[in-house]
């Protein structure tokens, strides 16, 4: 091929992926027009490459560095017993069991929240305090009318999810299913929803890897014993073709995606499961923590 020919095709080239995107952006303008962007929370309007207005976006945001401070383990912001809610300093006792972590081996040492406390799961990745809009946002997102605002919540947690394990990737995103009857209330799983959006962020797989094996009843009614109980064998690994086959997860690092994580009880408990089954080690990934005062 003559190295005339050969610029003019590279120029055509060009010259089309431009058209291309020209096309692509008019037609994001055109919708745009359509359909203003707006906030997923409040409905204000807002620049298209945003999911949240300014408002909204500080009021959720506003503990995410403070819970990245927290507890390698159980992820309790260690901060909050200084009583400074913006966490502009650790107490002594939490400076040393930080520094205790980062000599650790492999495994996290722990906090006073989670010491004497058995887990299945090797750590615990909360981005944000469940607290005031982060609750509204939690709840609404579990409706299948507000996916994209569960989308929005995933592609966040998928972004603060890869700094915090940038050394230890996990290979496998999954999430803890709820009863087919509560999906149905809610027209689709929030929980699903959030799980795709961090495992695309992380460019792995996210299979639906398990089924509850019974109703659950909701463990937000329940004291911490009640919740123990409530969900004690009541997941499953699900198993293609029949009962012939289960997917192998052996030597696999499974990050388990919840929206809440309150006791730590239903994370644990799916924990188990997946590591009967064979997963090397679980990381849980949510978007909220509840924060303890005691
Ligand atoms: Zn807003
Ligand atoms: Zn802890």
């Amino acid at each position: 091929m003559s190295t005339l020919l050969a610029g003019t095709i590279v120029k055509l080239r060009v010259a089309s992926g431009a058209v291309r995107r020209g096309a692509r952006s008019a037609k994001n303008a055109v919708l745009d027009l359509a359909f203003p962007p707006a906030c997923r929370l409040c409905s204000q309007l807002i620049a298209s490459d945003r999911d949240f207005c300014q408002a909204c976006w500080t009021a959720l945001t506003a503990s995410e560095r403070q819970m990245r401070q927290g507890c390698e383990r159980c992820g309790h912001p260690l901060g909050c017993r200084t009583q400074d809610p913006l966490n502009q300093g650790l107490d002594h006792q939490a400076a040393v069991i930080l520094e205790s972590q980062s000599d650790a081996e492999d495994e996290p040492s722990g906090c006073p929240q989670c010491q004497g406390e058995t887990f299945h799961f090797h750590r615990v990745v909360a981005m944000w305090h469940y607290h005031g809009l982060v609750c509204d946002a939690v709840v609404a997102a579990k409706y299948v009318s507000q996916s994209p605002l569960a989308d929005a919540l995933g592609r966040r947690l998928g972004v603060v999810l890869a700094e915090q394990l940038s050394e230890d990737r996990p290979t496998l995103v999954t999430y803890v299913p709820s009863y087919f009857t509560r999906q149905w209330v809610r027209g689709g799983v929030g929980v699903r929803t959030i799980a795709n959006a961090v495992a695309s962020t992380l460019g792995i797989p996210s299979p639906s890897l398990l089924r509850t094996a019974r109703q659950i009843a909701k463990q937000a009614w329940l004291d911490d014993q009640e919740r123990l109980h409530n969900v004690l064998d009541a997941f499953q690994i699900r198993r293609r073709f029949g009962v012939l086959r289960s997917p192998d997860l052996s030597n696999q690092h499974i990050l388990l995606v919840d929206d809440v994580f309150t006791t730590g009880a239903t994370s644990n408990e799916v924990a188990k499961v997946l590591r009967q089954a064979g997963a090397r080690k679980v990381t849980i990934g949510v978007v909220a923590r509840t924060v303890r005062s005691g």
